[in-house]
């Protein structure tokens, strides 16, 4: 599918959900997609890209800066500690700030370099054993030590069990976000997008939907 079929569809959801045009932000998830395709996709525009590992960003996006303005970095994998500063340096956004220690070390960096990404905490909301993220009921405690450390949290993030319906996973995100006072949702992707909008996703990630399949990855 194209990117202006993606943002057609990303637009029609907003409308039907009665959200205001143009909130809903796009990250083209362009992991172990051949660099070909992610410069088609920057020469369409599109600005705003999504990795998961640390290693394979910084082999091509140091590169794709030099070429393309403006491009906002976010890394939606699991982040090892000894990896945060580097992350940290390459990435505008952290999707997954799963963990305290995480936290302490990026907060350290973050007095350091007096920089520090924006950050959404991934919530485990299926409570799956092999899934990283914060469970549900230790999500308020765990944002308020965020907070208490002065890290810039802006929402929080989830990635549904794959064989559940993810509705009732993006209702208990958003309901956390709501009572910690966090207006960010990262939520929905390529099969699951415009429901996500209809819960309030003010993030979608959209990997196979624009580049096509991935393929096994690196
Ligand atoms: C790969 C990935 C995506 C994109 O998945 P698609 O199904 O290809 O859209 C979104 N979020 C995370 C965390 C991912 O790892």
């Amino acid at each position: 599918m194209s990117l202006v079929e993606i943002q057609t569809r990303i637009a029609a959801a907003e409308a039907a959900h009665d959200r205001p045009k143009g909130q809903v932000k796009l990250i083209a998830v362009s992991k172990v997609q051949p660099n070909a395709r992610v410069k088609q996709v920057l020469e369409q525009g599109q600005r705003v890209f999504g990795e998961n590992r640390v290693q394979e960003a910084a082999g091509k996006w140091p590169d794709f800066r030099k070429r393309f303005d403006a491009i906002d970095l976010h890394l939606l994998g699991p982040l090892q500690t000894n990896k945060a500063r580097q992350a940290a340096e390459l990435f505008d956004v952290i999707h997954s700030l799963d963990r305290p220690k995480l936290a302490t070390a990026l907060a350290r960096l973050a007095q350091e370099t007096g920089r520090c990404p924006d950050l959404f905490i991934q919530i485990n909301t299926g409570k799956e054993m092999q899934k990283a993220g914060i469970m549900p009921e230790d999500a308020d405690a765990f944002i308020a030590s965020c907070s208490a450390m002065d890290l810039p949290v802006r929402g929080v993030m989830c990635i549904p069990p794959v064989d559940e319906t993810p509705a009732l996973h993006f209702a208990l995100l958003a309901k956390i976000a709501h009572r910690n006072g966090l207006s960010g949702l990262s939520m929905g992707m390529s099969a699951d997008f415009e429901m996500a909008i209809g819960f309030g996703a003010t993030h979608v990630r959209v990997g196979s939907a624009i580049f096509g399949a991935r393929g096994a990855p690196k």
